[in-house]
């Protein structure tokens, strides 16, 4: 019997060895990247440096070049390459014109400049071709240029051309119309307006609204609007020293926004802070302890989704008029080279962006108006 007893143990540990082996090269090599200097052997890749990582199609090529089958020891890095970034969700700031004049703007009318409608399609297409998912429109106002009817073909090009699942807007609001719906709001999944205060005279403090005309009546046209051509309704706000001690818990109800994103206002170096920027929004930055009171009074909105400064300031992917995207990391908007010019990996090495707190703040949610259980 012990004789094949020990056959049994020593046939279990090969096996087990086998099958931990196999298991092993499988995650692996399912693994979008792999790790620095790897020992390949003829069936195995083990990782020996969790620092440096290489893109898988670059082990490939190495594994078919010829080399002897056996164990062959250690293989050069080639060289170390960065995590490879995917654009899942881009803003594209087409347009910085606007028709507002909000203190705290932070993407302010430094050009007139918007590119030609096929250039900014080229582009769209290079983004799907990296994996974006979500394309959003903002600006300056987006519904300015061409009356909506640029932003109205990019809506209807992102989802029946490039089938993305999700294409949104922000807008201000007061220059959409009936007739844009009709033409474009099937291909839209979400538009956002921005609105602070339900207040007029806040609103005429912060500079949200254009001459008499009411912000408030514009943002309940569209929240109707997006009912009956069944587009996702959101609600973005910033919270500044004119609205922090508002309460707006009432009125946010009454909308029934998807998602209420609550921003602390944010100082950019260049747009709303220092000598070259067009705002000035040293008079309308809260505190930390500002920003939580207002968050703590309004708990009870569930779909409140609150961005402090940091979580906010590099965990976008902002590109400009140009589709140069903006690195926001030193506290300004330094750009990248167009996407159109370098292609969109070589363009996103200079983007600044943190992906990790794109994650961590919730960046990736339901946003495909198809998957939302609303009522419309
Ligand atoms: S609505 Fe206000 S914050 Fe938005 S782009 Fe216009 S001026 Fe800037």
């Amino acid at each position: 019997m012990e004789p094949v007893f020990t056959v049994l143990v020593f046939s279990s540990v090969v096996v087990a060895f086998v099958i931990f082996n196999y298991a092993k090269l499988k995650h692996h090599m399912s693994s979008t990247f792999l790790s620095g200097e790897d020992i390949i052997l003829t069936d195995t890749i083990e990782r020996k440096n969790e620092n440096r990582r290489l893109h898988l199609p670059t082990v490939r090529q190495r594994k078919s070049t010829n080399l002897p089958s056996g164990r062959i020891g250690l293989v050069p890095s080639v060289l170390p390459v960065q995590e490879k970034v995917v654009p899942l969700s881009v803003n594209y700031h087409f347009t910085r014109k606007c028709n507002y004049q909000c203190g705290f703007c932070f993407h302010t009318a430094k050009t007139s400049f918007v590119l030609p409608l096929e250039d900014a399609k080229r582009g769209l297409s290079l983004l799907k071709d990296a994996g974006m998912e979500k394309i959003n429109f903002s600006g300056g106002e987006p519904f300015i240029v061409k009356r909506g009817a640029f932003v109205g073909e990019l809506v209807r090009f992102c989802k029946e051309s490039l089938q993305l699942p999700s294409v949104t807007i922000v807008s201000n609001g007061s220059l959409v119309t009936e007739n844009w719906f009709k033409t474009y709001g099937a291909y839209l999944d979400i538009l956002a307006v921005s609105c602070d205060s339900f207040d007029p005279d806040t609103n005429e403090k912060i500079g949200r609204q254009q001459g008499q005309k009411n912000h408030l009546s514009s943002l309940r046209s569209v929240r109707r609007l997006c009912a009956e051509y069944q587009v996702a309704f959101k609600l973005n706000s910033v919270v500044n020293t004119y609205n922090k001690d508002e309460n707006m818990v009432e009125e946010v109800k009454q909308l029934n926004p998807c998602r209420w994103k609550v921003f602390q206002c944010l100082l950019i170096d260049g747009e709303n802070a220092g000598a070259d920027a067009i705002r000035n929004a040293q008079t309308f930055v809260i505190s930390d302890e500002e920003f939580q009171s207002f968050l703590e009074r309004h708990r009870d909105v569930e779909c409140l989704v609150p961005e402090s400064n940091e979580k906010m300031q590099n965990s976008y992917l902002i590109l400009d008029e140009y589709m140069r995207f903006l690195d926001c990391t030193k506290g300004s908007k330094q750009p990248s080279k167009s996407l159109l010019d370098v292609g969109v990996d070589n363009a996103l090495l200079f983007s600044g962006f943190d992906e990790r707190m794109f994650f961590k703040r919730g960046g990736q949610y339901v946003w495909s108006k198809a998957d939302m259980r609303l009522e419309w």
